[in-house]
């Protein structure tokens, strides 16, 4: 019984469906997953829906970028109530802050050459939050990238010349926001961003686990986070940060898994929460 914590769809910046990715879980054997879609929630209902027929667990989550001493700190929110209107709101004013960036990223591609128009990244892009990669995606259909990575790595990469930040909480924040919203924060993939300094600072406000298993992690680095999870008694999660077929760097899915038991960790840690919080109780009609 293995579960896949952390995966990403056409609601964010992955390339396949809700629905598709299910399929695709089912397929390999799992017998949850988790959709952390970037500052969206869009895709968790369609995926659900598909893990019923298909019996798989859909876990409710979102993955938040925030920045801490100037790196990019990633944080996974498991089991949120996804009908919370002011997290709702808050992932809002993120995707947002993403669609300005997109307007001027577009502005300095145009400088550089690139007739990238607002609306087909939009297009491409659908309803839910849009990012890099779909500027990216829109740069190869220009010709003048021959793939994803090659935009990524010449132009809209940190430092290259058509790069924009984007507008990021703090993570003691983002845990804030995770844990107002009934769940349970999990710092992500901390092995790419070299903070770990953060991680005892963010445990008095909510942080809960680390995502020990990463594709991006090397032994080295699992053997350390579990080793701190250990230390803190935190929860140890994985994934596999799927985000489709079509990169060539791409992750599978399933690549990093969890056993089952790692899920029903998350949902205890979910109902503490929310009992201290007092959310869920005491229901008024
Ligand atoms: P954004 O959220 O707009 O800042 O874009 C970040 C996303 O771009 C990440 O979540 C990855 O999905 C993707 N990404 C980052 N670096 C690369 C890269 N070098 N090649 C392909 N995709 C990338
Ligand atoms: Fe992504
Ligand atoms: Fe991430
Ligand atoms: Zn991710």
């Amino acid at each position: 019984m293995l579960a896949d914590l952390h995966v990403h769809t056409t609601a964010s910046d992955g390339t396949e469906s809700p629905a598709e990715v299910v399929a695709r879980a089912s397929s390999i054997g799992l017998a949850a997953l988790a959709i952390a879609d970037h500052d969206t929630l869009e895709g968790i209902m369609p995926a659900v829906e598909e893990g019923r027929l298909r019996k798989v667990e859909v876990i409710p989550a979102i993955e938040l970028g925030t920045e801490y001493n100037g790196k990019e700190i990633h944080l996974l929110g498991y089991l949120i109530d996804i009908n919370d209107s002011v997290l709702q709101e808050e992932l809002g004013f993120f995707r947002n802050t993403r669609r300005d960036r997109v307007g001027r990223i577009i502005n300095r591609l145009s400088r550089l050459g690139f007739p990238v128009t607002r609306e087909r990244v939009m297009e491409i892009a659908g309803s839910g939050s849009v990012g890099r990669p779909h500027i990216a995606r829109a740069m190869v259909e220009t010709g003048r990238v021959a793939t994803v990575e090659e935009a990524f790595d010449r132009y809209i990469s940190e430092g290259k010349p058509g790069f924009e930040p984007r507008v990021k909480c703090s993570p003691a924040q983002g845990v804030g926001i995770i844990r107002r919203a009934g769940g349970v924060p999990v710092l992500a993939h901390p092995g790419l961003a070299d903070a770990d300094d953060l991680i005892k600072a963010l445990i008095p406000g909510g942080l809960a686990g680390i995502e020990v298993y990463h594709p991006g992690h090397t032994p080295k680095m699992v053997s350390h986070y579990l080793e701190v999870c250990g230390r803190h008694g935190l929860v140890a999660t994985g994934g596999s940060d799927y985000h489709g077929m079509e990169n060539r760097k791409h992750n599978l899915l399933g690549a990093c898994t969890v056993q089952y038991r790692v899920v029903g960790l998350l949902k205890e840690l979910a109902a503490k929460s929310r009992a201290a919080t007092g959310r869920g109780q005491g229901g008024t009609c």
